[in-house]
């Protein structure tokens, strides 16, 4: 079937992540209408405006002869950079370096102390001499500790756990330049040590190990080193290269040298120099919505030099900053790179990983904001659906067939937003189901929260609030439209029970239980029940209205055949036991022979794994 779509000589189209047919047939100059048919008859029905998969585009250009050219979201930023005349490469001149510190992020198992460890390195930072001294959790926070002689800051991305990390670094966002590891040494090295460990390695940051707990009277941090080892992490001690030092957080015990083997680690492993002439760029760590101060982000300068007054975007939020706070809550004037800083004017809440830079003016900020959340937008809707052939979308019409769970994310901030929606997505589940989330964001949970829930096409959304609440006013509001609203403040039990709200989602899978067997020993006829079979229960147990199949000389002679009255004597029996001897008649089998098996079973609800 020909459709009239142009044929290419393998020459190039590129084209954005999550385009559509229109923006395919734009580049080669065809009617969308064409491609449209052209993709149904390659088995997929897509409508010309909807963004379709990486896989879809390079399908339909493969059948027409171009060589389509997928556009990252990092080149393709790069791009709409270029279109303002900004190179990131070069907008921050190289000639004038200064040593920077590192930046840090505690992983480990969960209860192993991270949190504790974070809250201990905090406190320790008394070089610095700050005013007030109290520290705010503001996503970020640098300590100063004296080094060789020196004065030397460190950097703590103050958001323990790996979640965080992985979610910036899916967004292309390094931040981290080094990972402690901690691993209770009254635990040992358990599942999410080993996670975290493997993210480390696959950003291929250096790893220091926090041995914590040593306080305590079963720890035992030489078995900590011992089991890392398995994992290509040999102790210095022992002739490798990781630093393993010994720490109780709680206490506070060990820090320092925790904090030296950092400084120690970054000036062995890494080079820590940042350019900070020119204009800031960076990653957003943690944003929100404030009450009373609007869009809040915490912001890391990782080249050039961030200034109050400048006009910055980070990912699709613009503003220009109106005031930079540090954790202690002191206004900066300027921030230097690893220095994170709390910034205050942007127009929307950015997402954590999310790059920013300063730029010349306000409008192009502005512009630049919204040319990404256009894309996003795009994005968005090419991930949110999975390809479906013809095939799957008329097998689903007929049946009604899938089932689906589709959420709204609501939180208290981007970070945990996309910390939840990413550990969602890894839950393993089964085909037959999916999980879809078709709206994430910052702030409380709102009347168009629960418009979209109950408006979404083929069901009606669950709603997730982390650390977020409804008002009563929402809440009727969801009651009406039948739309649940579920709150947590744990990401693990979040996880756990939507996880179980997935499996449980699963129509029940029944499996046939064998009941008993008995045999029968004499067949008489009653005039007012018809044929009795007498019989002795052989194995487990015999169960009025209990399926049976009738089995002679080894072969199945009658299936689904009902025990449909049962009894002991002359009385009624509910169930018979092996070495028992009952009476019992059949129906849907007429003709029971003696030396004959009744074999039982039941259908039970399978337990999913
Ligand atoms: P996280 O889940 O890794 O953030 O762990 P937390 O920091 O919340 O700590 C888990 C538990 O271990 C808490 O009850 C802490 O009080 C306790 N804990 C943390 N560090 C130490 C330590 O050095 N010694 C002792 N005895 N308990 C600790």
């Amino acid at each position: 079937m020909s459709s009239g779509a142009p044929r290419g000589n393998g020459q190039d189209v590129r084209l954005s992540r999550g385009s559509s047919l229109s923006d395919f047939a734009d580049k080669i100059n065809a009617n969308p209408g064409s491609l449209v048919q052209e993709m149904f008859n390659l088995g997929e029905m897509v409508t010309a405006t909807q963004s379709v998969s990486d896989d879809t585009l390079l399908l339909l250009g493969e059948h027409l002869g171009f060589n389509v050219v997928i556009v990252s979201p990092e080149d393709e930023d790069r791009e709409l950079l270029a279109q303002f005349d900004i190179d990131l490469d070069a907008a921050v001149a190289e000639d004038r370096l200064v040593t920077r510190p590192p930046v840090v992020t505690v992983m480990g198992h969960v209860d192993h102390g991270k949190t504790k460890l974070l809250d201990a390195i905090r406190k320790t930072n008394v070089v610095a001499g700050e005013a007030g001294g109290i520290t705010q959790h503001i996503g970020a926070y640098q300590v100063v500790v004296p080094h060789q002689g020196e004065d030397r800051a460190i950097t703590f991305i103050d958001t323990p756990g790996h979640e965080a990390f992985t979610a910036m670094r899916a967004r292309g966002a390094k931040v981290t330049d080094i990972v402690i590891l901690v691993v209770a040494a009254d635990d040992g090295v358990m599942p999410q040590t080993v996670e975290a460990l493997n993210h480390a390695k696959a950003a291929d940051v250096p790893i220091v190990v926090a041995v914590n707990k040593v306080d305590k009277p079963d720890a035992n941090p030489d078995k900590v080193r011992q089991q890392l080892t398995d994992y290509g992490l040999l102790a210095e001690e022992y002739g490798g290269d990781t630093m393993f030092v010994n720490v109780a957080a709680k206490p506070g015990i060990g820090i320092d040298d925790l904090l030296e083997a950092v400084l120690l680690t970054a000036d062995a492993a890494l080079e820590l120099t940042a350019p900070i002439d020119g204009p800031a760029q960076g990653v957003a760590v943690e944003a929100h919505l404030d009450k009373g101060r609007g869009a809040v982000a915490t912001v890391l300068v990782q080249k050039g030099t961030l200034r109050a007054g400048d006009s910055i975007v980070a990912g699709g939020a613009h503003g220009r900053v109106r005031a930079m706070l540090d954790e202690h809550g002191n206004q900066v004037a300027e921030a230097l790179p690893a220095r994170p800083v709390l910034v205050l004017g942007l127009t929307s809440v950015p997402s954590a990983g999310d790059t920013f830079l300063a730029a010349e003016d306000d409008r192009t900020v502005r512009q630049i904001a919204e040319q990404r959340q256009a894309r996003r937008r795009a994005a968005t809707f090419a991930n949110s659906g999975r390809r479906k052939s013809m095939e799957d979308i008329m097998r689903e019409i007929e049946k009604g067939e899938t089932t689906a769970l589709t959420l709204i994310i609501k939180g208290d901030g981007s970070g945990s937003v996309e910390a939840l929606e990413e550990a969602l997505f890894k839950i393993e589940i089964p085909s037959e189901v999916e999980l879809k989330v078709i709206h994430r964001g910052v702030g409380a949970i709102t009347e168009s929260d629960v418009n979209l829930a109950s408006a979404s096409s083929d069901q009606i959304a669950t709603i997730i609030g982390f650390n977020v609440r409804a008002s009563n006013k929402v809440k009727e509001m969801a009651d009406r439209a039948g739309v649940e609203i579920r709150y947590y403040s744990v990401i693990y039990q979040a996880i756990e029970e939507i996880e179980a709200a997935l499996k449980g989602l699963l129509k029940p899978e029944y499996e046939e239980v064998e009941l008993g067997t008995a045999e029968i020993r004499e067949v008489f006829r009653s005039s007012k029940i018809g044929l009795i079979a007498g019989c002795i229960v052989r194995s487990g147990l015999l169960k009025r209205n209990a399926k049976a199949r009738i089995i002679r000389d080894g072969t199945v002679v009658a299936d689904n055949v009902t025990i449909s009255s049962l009894k002991r004597f002359k009385d009624d029996a509910t169930e018979v036991r092996e070495g028992f001897e009952c009476g019992l008649t059949l129906s849907g089998y007429g003709s029971p022979q003696v030396g004959d098996t009744i074999e039982t079973w039941e259908m039970r609800e399978k337990p999913r794994a």
